[in-house]
């Protein structure tokens, strides 16, 4: 899954000619208790004057209980102690962020001194996205959005991150996605809302450095073999990087693992040029190897982006056309056997015909939220097979001059600089490219739900063709489709699509 929905990266700073920039640093000193970290207290001091407010989100996904776990929290400056009023948002479903809020009630004038300990999540509890804060082996991660007590304040400039390790086993690193160890980052603390975070002593890929611009760090006992895997994953970026057109020069790109011992386990997740793996050990005759295609997913996401759309609602675009992505480029980049291939269509076909929302509009889907997987991963499968169907479409239209990828690559380098990428504008580009029923279609198979898709036969490149297919769901018979290998095709005009 993606995670861009909430606090947006850096707002521009805003200065005027007359006022000091304004900057913010912040100390993380990670503290351990019995071999175990369990809190991390931040020393955060802004050089600003005037009003100050504080957020921190009273649920965020997979990490309910988030401002609770915030503890101790002083606001201190030159008069002295700074008197704070508590205010909440009203509760938002299915586990979407909402936040509280701490204002000053005086103006503040800087140094501006906040502290507070912020508390590891207890084992057990609320499975998704690992943005929580959690005591993994003898170190600690999470993401930023759990961590911080956010000042509302835009203009701040410069942000200076410090890491006091002193609390953690001798040989201990902290990696955050926005960079190794301290960090200067021009802009405001609540870019960091999009960066992960990890921090003890921790195994790194390549040993120090970066292979091709990425580098990948874990905690905890892998559960493969890590090193050989990352390596894997550095050349899977690398074959990404080209394939788009976009996101030029590469940056640095991060990878986060985390092996934990207690549950709970599972769960994907990309931020700010990085994305993390949590998981749990190895389970009896489990085989020792890496969730090659998740870790294709999360990279993926970054050169997808996303869609101005409501929250949720957007995982229409941003994780469908990262699912579509998630078979093809690894097929295409040779990363996969077309016989892998074949059978990651195939899960993807019966998990959307068998899904028991595959009819739900994108906004019931919403609702529900982080709550059930089957139902959150719906828009991800449908989507996908929308747009395997559409690039089959869009070629057989223009007798294979065109694809999915004319019509997306002038997008994704539109929406880089600065163009509005919504719904309208999707619509606009599929009417143009196909005819104005499209309109329609996409209200109906992608936002309504109502109608089931039938992906063409070629959906899936000229080495497979549809069949009829029967799959069962809770003891009921589901009539879907399924896609076979087409006898008499080469194996090379596969990578065509
Ligand atoms: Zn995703």
């Amino acid at each position: 899954m993606q995670a861009k929905m909430i606090l947006g990266a850096g707002a521009l700073a805003l200065l005027t000619a007359a006022a000091p920039p304004e900057e913010a640093a912040i100390t993380f000193r990670p503290v351990s208790e019995n071999g175990a970290v369990a809190a991390i207290d931040v020393t955060m001091t802004l050089e600003i004057d005037g009003a100050l407010k504080l957020d921190a989100p009273i649920v965020y996904p997979g990490a309910p209980g988030t401002a609770d776990r915030m503890r101790n929290i002083t606001v201190t400056d030159k008069e002295g102690a700074v008197p704070l009023t508590i205010s909440e948002d009203p509760p938002v479903p299915g586990g979407f962020p909402y936040f509280r809020h701490w204002q000053a009630n005086r103006p503040v004038s800087g140094p501006v001194r906040v502290t507070w300990r912020a508390l590891v999540t207890a084992p057990g509890g609320a499975g998704g996205p690992a943005f929580g804060i959690r005591a993994v082996d003898r170190g600690v991660v999470g993401a930023g959005s759990t961590l911080l007590l956010l000042p509302d304040r835009p203009s701040i400039a410069t942000t200076r991150v410090h890491w006091d390790l002193s609390g953690l086993p001798s040989g201990s690193i902290a990696a955050m996605s926005h960079g190794d160890g301290d960090l200067v980052l021009s802009g405001p603390p609540s870019q960091l809302t999009q960066s992960w975070f990890m921090a003890g002593p921790l195994g790194r890929f390549p040993a120090a450095g970066q292979s091709d611009g990425f580098s990948a760090y874990w905690l905890g006992t892998p559960t493969f073999d890590a090193p050989a895997e990352m390596a894997w994953t550095a050349r899977a970026h690398s074959y990404l990087a080209q394939h788009f057109p976009h996101l030029k020069p590469t940056q640095p790109y991060r990878v986060f693992l985390q092996f934990r011992e207690q549950p709970p386990f599972g769960g994907a997740t990309a931020l700010h040029q990085s994305f993390m793996l949590a998981r749990g050990p190895l389970r009896e005759g489990e085989e020792r190897a890496a969730p090659r295609l998740t870790l294709f997913h999360e990279m993926i996401h970054m050169w997808v982006g996303g869609i101005e759309a409501p929250v949720g609602v957007s995982s229409w675009f941003s994780e469908g056309l990262t699912t579509y992505y998630q078979n093809l480029l690894p097929m295409k980049g040779g990363f996969i056997s077309l016989d892998d291939y074949g059978r990651e269509i195939n899960e993807l076909a019966e998990s959307y015909y068998t899904n028991k929302a595959r009819n739900w509009s994108a906004e019931a889907i919403t609702k529900v939220g982080f709550t059930d997987e089957e139902i959150r991963h719906l828009p991800y499968r449908r989507s996908a097979l929308y747009f395997a169907d559409l690039d089959a479409r869009i070629r057989a239209a223009s007798k294979g001059k065109r694809d999915l990828e004319t019509l997306l690559f002038p997008m994704f380098l539109a929406r880089e600089r600065g163009e509005t990428f919504d719904q309208a504008r999707w619509i606009a580009m599929v009417t143009a490219e196909l005819g104005p029923q499209e309109k329609a279609r996409f209200q109906r198979l992608i936002l309504d739900g109502a109608d089931t898709i039938e992906p063409r036969s070629d959906a899936f490149g000229p080495c497979f063709r549809r069949e009829a297919a029967t799959f069962t769901r809770d003891g009921k018979a589901v009539a879907g489709y399924r896609w076979v290998r087409a006898a008499g095709v080469a194996d090379e005009r596969c990578i065509e699509r």
